[in-house]
């Protein structure tokens, strides 16, 4: 069983760069398929309204549930006020299985946390390099996982790649995912401190090649045992609850037509996407 825990789905509104413009899935699924990949975890895109974002989202999981599952994305400033409804709507309705934020919107709130803990979810957020403020939330929210994307920083910064393994180490509710890793000892160097149970096989598709970022884990030799728990057991232990819940759900595409309700407010104007995306 191998699970690509970082997967985007469905399209942005944005059209400053692939991330907030457009995540197809159809050469993705090919080369999932090649590369042996079973079960893809979906977010949306960069989007001005995760709500609308989320309901695509959830259409594209309904289309094969045996093949994906679910995360909720949220903006931690945009959505404020509505963030607990947006995941009550993603767990309740579209079946889904934890939270995806990223510090491009804004940093981690007390709100994505207190959501995530109400709803028993874990939260992949995407640090951006500012991998000091796992320090805050990860011993807060201590019954809360997070795993923190692309060993701290999609960047190539190594400064975030060393530094993320110490907080791998101390807390035990926080992992890292392997895509977008280029500095490759320092990923050997994660697993080999930090333990095989905190790394998770990611790819960032459909935007990276899933069978290339496989090739990664593959190379870090590891026993077998290590190597089921980076490709899917890790994932399975940590929404191991989420999705038994999310499991009873199960939505067909046919009962999700309904669009969600249009926002009170008018959505932001995109802002240009930094090369440290997605
Ligand atoms: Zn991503």
């Amino acid at each position: 069983m191998i699970i690509d825990c970082h997967c985007h789905a469905g399209r942005g509104d944005g059209m400053t760069a692939p991330w907030d413009t457009d995540a197809p899935l159809d050469r993705y699924l090919e080369r999932a398929r090649r590369a042996g990949i079973d079960r893809t975890v979906l977010f949306a895109a960069f989007h001005s309204d995760f709500a609308v974002a989320n309901h695509e989202v959830a259409r594209i999981v309904a289309s094969q549930p045996g093949r994906f599952y679910g995360f909720a994305f949220v903006d931690s400033v945009h959505d404020r006020g509505r963030i607990h409804d947006l995941v009550r709507t993603a767990v309740a309705r579209y079946g889904f299985c934890g939270i995806k934020v990223h510090r491009y919107h804004g940093d981690m709130t007390r709100e994505v946390c207190d959501a995530a803990r109400a709803f028993g979810l874990p939260v992949l957020y995407d640090v951006m390099g500012k991998v000091s403020s796992i320090e805050m939330f990860a011993s807060r929210y201590r019954d809360v996982p997070f795993i923190i994307p692309h060993l701290g920083s999609f960047k190539d910064d190594w400064r975030a790649h060393t530094a993320i393994i110490d907080h791998l180490i101390r807390h035990p509710n926080v992992f890292t995912d392997t895509s977008g890793v280029l500095r490759f000892d320092l990923l050997e160097e994660a697993v080999k401190r930090a333990g095989a149970h905190k790394v998770l096989f990611g790819s960032d598709g459909p935007w990276l090649h899933p069978g290339v970022e496989l090739a990664k884990v593959r190379e870090l030799r590891l026993s077998p045992r290590d190597e089921r728990l980076v490709l899917a057991d890790n994932w399975l232990r940590i929404t191991a609850k989420s999705r038994a819940r999310a499991h009873r759900v199960q939505p067909s595409v046919r009962g999700l037509t309904a669009p969600p309700p249009p926002r009170t407010a008018p959505p932001a104007i995109a802002r240009e996407a930094s090369f440290e995306m997605p």
